[in-house]
């Protein structure tokens, strides 16, 4: 497995490819670009390693996860899938971007097949079982490849912090419980790729991280 992480946008949100690397097939996460050169560099990334796209999938559906939506669905051909419990959000998305300062005027495609915590999630040889963790947005999904050890967890954990849960549906402590209760309980060597900042291991954050202490 091979994982391309992009730091895209006013938000410095993280975009991730991950791919097979025998059937090169490859899952979009969290397509964040929000210029012509941020959507370059996903498409050279996709072209010149002979990647081929097979689905895109967000964690949630804040703003910045989601700039890059449109230009996916034109370009690949297919909308993301999500949780239900974040259609709100999808549908609010201009509020939402004036609400940070920001303009997002393109017409979202409408969401790809839900997903829930009873999915998996393949990609070539690659299967990702799914976690709902809800408190930094209602619909929050954490995708976990247990071969591989590494889960990608959108904005509910952090290299040493959580999600914010000032925003709408948010609620800190149902947050802590569920990344308690179904993260930490992961081996601790499995990697974590956040939506933004650098990545880090379930150990590091059980050890140091203070908000779960
Ligand atoms: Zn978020
Ligand atoms: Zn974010």
């Amino acid at each position: 497995m091979t994982i391309q992480q992009f730091t895209f946008n006013f938000f410095a949100e993280n975009t991730y490819v991950v791919s097979d690397d025998e059937t090169k097939e490859a899952l979009i996460f969290d397509s964040g670009m929000m210029n012509e050169k941020e959507n370059r560099q996903l498409s050279d990334y996709l072209t010149q390693n002979g990647l081929k796209p097979v689905a895109a999938i967000n964690t949630h559906l804040h703003v910045d996860h989601i700039l890059g939506v449109p230009y996916v669905h034109e370009t690949y051909g297919f909308a993301p899938r999500a949780h239900v419990a974040d259609i709100p959000l999808y549908q609010r998305a201009a509020q939402q971007a004036t609400m940070f300062g920001m303009e997002f005027k393109e017409e979202l495609p409408a969401l790809a097949a839900p997903l829930t915590d009873a999915d998996v999630v393949t990609c070539g040889h690659l299967t990702f079982h799914i976690y709902h963790v809800p408190g930094h947005s209602p619909g929050s999904l954490c995708f976990h490849e247990k071969n591989e050890k590494v889960i990608l967890v959108g904005d509910v954990l952090f290299n040493g912090s959580v999600g914010r849960s000032d925003l709408p549906g948010g609620d800190h402590d149902q947050l802590i419980r569920g990344i308690k209760e179904k993260l930490l309980i992961l081996p601790d060597e499995t990697l974590v790729y956040s939506g933004h900042g650098p990545a880090t291991t379930i150990g590091n954050e059980k050890r140091s991280n203070p908000f779960l202490q």
